[in-house]
């Protein structure tokens, strides 16, 4: 057993080193296609389910915006079971590169089909990952939807956010009893088989402190643990919420706490650029290989893009006007790439992809890194159970 450990990692990596290298390669031909604006077929989406949501957080502001009247009548407008099928029937050649679609919100699961979307896309792609992102605070709905999906999809992934222990999370998500319900909804999904369940905390002034208890909270239920900065942006339609930044003093704190979590490549690199002792060198593909659309139907090159709620400075095209092909292969989605062309951000839905798409900053962080052992650890442990 002892032995099995010490080799495990070992093994897994010699492994996967044939896989690697032709990852590398592969970076470089999407680096060179960038450059010149060829695009790729997608590899992933980001889809705003819907815009609804029920929770009422201090660091995101999406739950007021169908509480505004003059935005009610874009509820309608929000893309049905029957838009999602056309959608990836439609565009089928075009998606024959797709990796992953992530469904997030707003509150996907208060979209009562959001197991029939799950499904209708599993069916079309049966090899795309897929998982859904919740605040977790419905414990009751979380079980029922995802004992539909697991039935037709046992590789279903969720992502359950934890932001404090205590009475924090509810402070921070601004529903009684908070951290009460999301334990409910991970003990649920992993009653119901869920495999991958991730916890992602956010950031703010009030709760970074609670980092290391967060942690273990969530291990000790057996999930994966993560965490990043609050942002201000249109997409949490708050894009002028200045006066919930984050001090220096803050900051430093913050890279205090994330060092034991060096062997975790968007942790470690959180500290570093926070810190200053690192620039995001991973080039973004944004727009190029990972779009989101939103619940209109607007493809958008990223999240933190504004959205459709605010303006369309930054909207490709609509799929329920044009194909993806015609979206993507335009001047107007052209000129918006050059313009992102040197943003660097750190979020996460948002590098995670890239980070994918393109391995080589990973392993120049990797090389530097002073938690390979555990990093090497962690990642056998999930080809193991692959
Ligand atoms: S962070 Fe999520 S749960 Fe909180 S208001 Fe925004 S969309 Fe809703
Ligand atoms: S760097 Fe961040 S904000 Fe800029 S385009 Fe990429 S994902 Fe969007």
């Amino acid at each position: 057993m002892e032995e099995n450990k010490v080799y495990m990692p070992v093994v897994s990596v010699a492994r996967s080193i044939p896989l690697l290298s032709k990852r590398i390669l592969l970076s470089y031909k999407y680096r060179f296609k960038k450059k010149y604006d060829f695009v790729e077929k997608p590899h992933y989406i980001n889809f705003i389910t819907t815009n609804d949501c029920n929770s009422q957080c201090v660091m995101c502001d999406i739950w007021t915006i169908y509480k505004d009247p003059k935005n009610k009548p874009k509820q309608k407008e929000e893309l049905t079971l029957e838009d999602v099928k056309k959608f990836f029937i439609n565009n089928r050649d075009f998606l024959s590169n797709l990796k992953s679609v992530g469904l997030t919100g707003g509150e996907a699961f208060l979209r009562r089909d959001i197991a029939e979307v799950v499904i209708a896309i599993h069916e079309l792609f049966p090899k795309v990952g897929l998982g859904i992102q919740t605040h977790g605070l419905m414990p009751e709905i979380v079980r029922e939807k995802v004992k539909e999906i697991i039935k037709q999809y046992p590789n279903f992934g969720l992502a359950v956010s934890i932001d404090g222990v205590g009475d924090m999370h509810a402070k921070i998500r601004g529903i009684k009893n908070a951290l009460e319900k999301a334990t409910q909804t991970i003990r649920y999904a992993k009653e119901l088989g869920v495999k991958s369940i991730t916890c992602g905390m956010t950031l703010t002034k009030d709760n970074y402190y609670q980092i290391p208890e967060v942690k273990k909270y969530v291990e000790d239920l057996g999930c994966e643990f993560s965490c990043f900065l609050a942002e201000s942006s249109d997409y949490f339609y708050n894009a002028s919420n200045a006066h919930k930044a984050l001090s220096e003093e803050d900051l430093n704190a913050i890279c205090e706490l994330l060092k034991p979590m060096d062997y975790h490549y968007f942790m470690s690199n959180l500290r570093l650029r926070i810190s200053g002792r690192r620039r995001t060198a991973l080039p973004c593909y944004s727009g190029y290989m990972s779009i989101v659309l939103d619940p209109y139907g607007n493809v958008k090159p990223c999240i933190l893009r504004p959205q459709g709620t605010v303006g369309d400075e930054d909207i490709m095209g609509n799929i329920k006007q044009k194909s993806l092909h015609e979206i993507l292969y335009n001047h107007k989605s052209s000129l918006l790439r050059k313009k992102i062309e040197k943003c660097r951000c750190w979020c996460q839905c948002e590098v995670s992809n890239s980070a994918v798409i393109d391995n080589v900053d990973v392993v120049k962080w990797f090389v530097k890194s002073s938690g390979k052992k555990e990093f090497l650890n962690k990642l056998s442990q999930k080809i193991y159970k692959l």
